[in-house]
């Protein structure tokens, strides 16, 4: 392949110069995709579909309409919903079903003109956290294929990383954009809760999922959140707030204030790679001026558990309707209504999904229901109020994006407490609801990517991105 382009910005003064076509483009992805098949990333390409959409780009931009997106080729996960498009959440139960109707953020992106040439592999449901319980097999990390890719976006994570797209959409519940992009270098944003609209992507935990992109350039990052975030009649949790430019907005000046989680460098859990990534971020950060300091997270302990009882609590709930009557798989082997539903689900669940549903439905009887639910929304709660608190005294808290580099697959697998404690730095801000950021800095000297996390304040998406950019120009001296 040519040279991989980092902003979209470039692309289109190639297009306007005539140095390359969008058809070209998508020629040189579908090829890509061709050549890295076996890193399992996409389970469907839109390769038709994506070349029609690509000659009629070209006369657009000849014609001068083309809209922001003109010449980003987009990859999404197969949680989000796609008119006339397959969407299965890389699961059984929902195999060979198709959507009726296209997600706000699908009809946002078109709008602007991004193509979109396939949807990508990813945990089923979005349950996990090294695309390993995909219904149609593990994504493999293009840097090392004996690695998890990371999940749950792990299938996008991959795509952007092995040049298949320019950029991917995924969904981040407690992590799962900003872990694989780590994983597999590039940048992954979690938006603050309400930026995005959520209509139209398959729930896993409705109050923690959020929308977020994964791209090579933090200014393809604020203009993708651009582009999709915003008021939307269809989904009651989004915020009104109107959306800045956040691409034009990214020069950022002045000193900040830094917290950086304390137990991140004192763990016995945490990498020594990662743990020397940080110092010597933190003593970058200070020698530029800025104040830096540690903090201890108070409720470090109770990030992972109080995670984990809400989102199987939701899960529970959403994935009710999965009953093999009314969409998606039904058994074959059924008799009668109730076998219809216990056998269909049976069968067309996957084990960690089949778990979180029975702990979920656990956590929310009657008699457990104040012992663990009640309880963990009460921790939330807690957690979030600290969280506040910290951003109310620094500008933006600093961790790792992960314990550790990517592992092998099928190391964690067997032992899901294992897998659930590699979310203890990226939980966090989703139980908070606050925005969140995962950046790629190089690579460990196993040759894995590394990354770091910056959270910022609600809906400060804006600062978060200014500073984002700031701090990769700071890692390359
Ligand atoms: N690993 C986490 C989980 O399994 C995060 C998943 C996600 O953000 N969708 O719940």
């Amino acid at each position: 392949m040519t040279e991989l382009y980092t902003n979209l910005s470039d692309i289109q003064a190639d297009l306007q110069q005539g140095k390359t076509s969008v058809v070209k483009l998508v020629e040189e992805y579908l090829s890509q995709i061709k050549l890295h098949s076996h890193l399992n990333a996409f389970l469907e390409v839109f390769d038709q579909e994506a070349l029609g959409c690509a000659k009629a780009l070209d006369d657009k931009i000849k014609s001068g309409k083309a809209g922001k997106l003109a010449g980003l080729v987009l990859a999404i996960k197969d949680n989000i919903c796609y008119k006339d498009h397959k969407v299965s959440a890389s699961s059984k139960i929902l195999e060979g079903f198709t959507s009726i109707y296209s997600s706000t953020i699908i009809e946002r992106l078109l709008a602007e003109d991004a193509i979109i040439i396939g949807r990508t592999n990813s945990d089923e449901f979005a349950m996990g956290g090294s695309n390993e319980t995909s219904h149609y097999g593990p994504v493999k990390n293009y840097a090392d294929t004996n690695k998890v890719p990371g999940g749950s976006s792990g299938g996008a994570a991959v795509a952007v990383q092995a040049g298949m797209c320019h950029a991917a959409i995924g969904t981040d519940t407690g992590g799962s954009v900003r872990q694989p992009a780590a994983f597999c270098g590039s940048i992954g944003l979690r938006p603050t809760y309400g930026r995005i609209s959520r209509y139209g992507i398959i729930a896993y935990a409705s109050s923690f999922d959020q929308v977020g992109p994964l791209a090579r350039s933090v200014e393809d990052a604020a203009i993708l959140l651009e582009v999709m975030a915003g008021a939307d009649e269809y989904d009651a949790t989004i915020s009104h707030r109107p959306v800045p430019e956040y691409q034009k907005d990214l020069a950022f000046k002045g000193k900040k204030k830094i917290a950086f989680i304390e137990e991140a460098l004192t763990s016995p859990g945490v990498d020594q790679e990662i743990k020397d990534v940080l110092l010597q971020y933190i003593e970058k950060l200070k020698s530029e001026g800025h104040i830096v300091e540690p903090i201890s997270f108070e409720y470090m302990d109770y990030v992972v558990p109080t995670y984990y009882i809400l989102t199987m609590a939701e899960a529970s709930s959403n994935l009710a309707k999965y009953d093999g009557v009314h969409f998606g798989y039904r058994s074959p082997n059924a008799t009668d209504l109730e076998s219809t539903y216990k056998k269909s689900r049976s069968e067309g669940f996957g084990k960690e999904v089949k778990r979180r549903i029975m702990l979920g439905t656990f956590v929310l009887s009657s008699g457990y229901y104040d012992a663990y639910y009640a309880k963990a929304q009460k921790i939330r709660r807690l957690i979030r109020d600290k969280t506040l608190e910290i951003l109310h005294d620094y500008d933006f808290i600093l961790s790792p994006t992960t314990p550790t580099p990517p592992f092998n697959i099928g190391e964690n697998i067997k032992d899901p407490i294992v897998m659930y404690l590699e979310d203890i730095f990226t939980v966090q801000a989703a139980l908070a609801g606050i925005p969140a950021i995962s950046l790629p800095l190089g690579n460990n000297a196993a040759g894995l990517p590394s990354a770091l996390q910056l959270s910022g304040k609600c809906f400060d998406e804006a600062g978060l991105l200014a500073f984002s950019k700031y701090f990769l120009e700071l890692s390359k001296n």
